[in-house]
């Protein structure tokens, strides 16, 4: 049988022996060298910022960029809801508060309106203190609405933070995603655009903060001979062989957006015409998405068919797609978290769903996809 198709798998350019067996031949096989200095400048360059920190995951660059905000025990930080869990546990290993905010029908991302209505009731209910972030997600790769919600992270004073994860190679009025925030987040996991198998970055114009977060990341030893201790540390640092594969996908990162946007559009052309199948589309010229992943939302009225349904008929090909990411505010770990909700998440997730759109994909597979997808239209089961 045909190999699975998953949703987005790794896509190795060839280029990244190159930088792993310089790695081998230097003996640097250490969570610092060559390959992790030189993949910091070139994702600080591509990303249009001053500085960058190389990390084990972007689960471990949130981690940081809210220790080094001070975010502590009984802090409060807002956060999209709409989201993969790793946006939301590093809050929790503060000991602070998640405040979930919910989408707008627009990006799916952080709705502006219901962020400045959160920060005002937390102020109200005397949280003013306490509000130490704002961490923002850009989903599937598409822009939040930056120029509303940096301009309430200014007006409030709320340091925000980009969780950029999913949307390297992402722009918003022609700049690059991750260059907004205060401090932002990347993630380079096997399934993101460009991935070192595991792998994350902090990215700041702050050098303190990205020095800050090189020596927490390395068990914050101080400068001394002997080992010595003034804070907590972490292990986090990149692996300078991860580095090394990071290096050669970095190299094709423009390649793989432009794949990604062809079979978003291949999917628009040959779905978008049904009714009752709806896309993410970029609101207006100010939105690039690197379309990570391409979702649908599929109306079972006017379609005869749900999302599960779909879902089921791709498995049966083995192929892999994926319900859109389930709101926190549901999720059993979180639902004890304070809200502020407008049922556009809900909604999303009830009825939408991720299509394969790994930048290796065939086009003979995108076209079966679709057929599939087509046959399971306005029959009932
Ligand atoms: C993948 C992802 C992360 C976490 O990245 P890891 O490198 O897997 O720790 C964080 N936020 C979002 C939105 C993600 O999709």
């Amino acid at each position: 049988m045909r190999d699975k198709v998953y949703l987005s798998s790794p896509h190795m350019s060839g280029g990244e022996m190159k930088y792993v067996n310089q790695a081998f031949d230097q003996n640097w096989i250490a969570p610092l060298g060559p390959n992790v200095d030189a993949f910091e400048e070139s994702l600080a360059s591509y990303c249009h910022v001053e500085h960058a920190a190389a990390l084990s995951s972007g689960t471990a660059a949130l981690h940081l960029a809210l220790i080094i905000l001070g975010v502590k025990r009984g802090d409060e930080v807002l956060v999209s809801s709409m989201t993969f869990s790793a946006s939301v546990n590093p809050i929790v290993y503060q000991g602070a508060t998640p405040v979930f905010i919910d989408s707008e029908k627009d990006t799916w991302n952080m709705d502006p309106v219901l962020l400045e209505k959160a920060i005002l009731d937390r102020k109200a209910k005397g949280s003013q203190e306490k509000l130490k972030a704002i961490v923002v997600v850009h989903l599937y790769g598409m822009p939040a609405k930056m120029d509303e919600i940096v301009e309430i992270a200014n007006r409030y004073n709320i340091p925000l933070i980009e969780d950029a994860a999913e949307a390297l190679g992402s722009k918003y009025k022609g700049k690059p995603l991750g260059s907004f925030g205060l401090m932002s987040v990347l993630s380079f996991n096997g399934n993101k655009i460009i991935t070192t198998s595991g792998g994350g970055a902090l990215l700041s114009n702050d050098e303190n903060k990205i020095k800050k977060a090189r020596f927490l990341a390395t068990q914050a030893r101080d400068q001394a001979l002997h080992y010595q201790h003034s804070e907590i540390g972490y292990n986090y640092r990149l692996s300078n062989v991860l580095a090394g594969i990071g290096r050669g996908q970095l190299e094709v990162i423009e390649d793989r957006v432009r794949r990604k946007r062809e079979i978003n559009l291949f999917y628009k052309n040959n779905l978008g015409q049904f009714d009752g199948i709806d896309f993410l589309h970029e609101p207006d010229n100010s939105y690039f998405s690197n379309y990570w992943l391409t979702t649908i939302l599929v109306d079972p009225e006017k379609t005869g068919t749900t999302c599960q349904q779909i879902q089921l008929a791709l498995d049966k090909e083995n192929i892999e797609s994926r319900p859109l990411w389930k709101p926190m505010h549901l999720q059993p770990i979180f639902k004890s978290y304070p809200a502020y909700l407008n049922n556009v998440s809900e909604s999303l997730f009830e009825h939408g769903l991720c299509l394969p759109s790994g930048s290796n994909i065939s086009n003979e597979v995108l076209k079966l996809i679709v057929d599939i997808v087509k046959s399971t239209l306005n029959k009932r089961v």
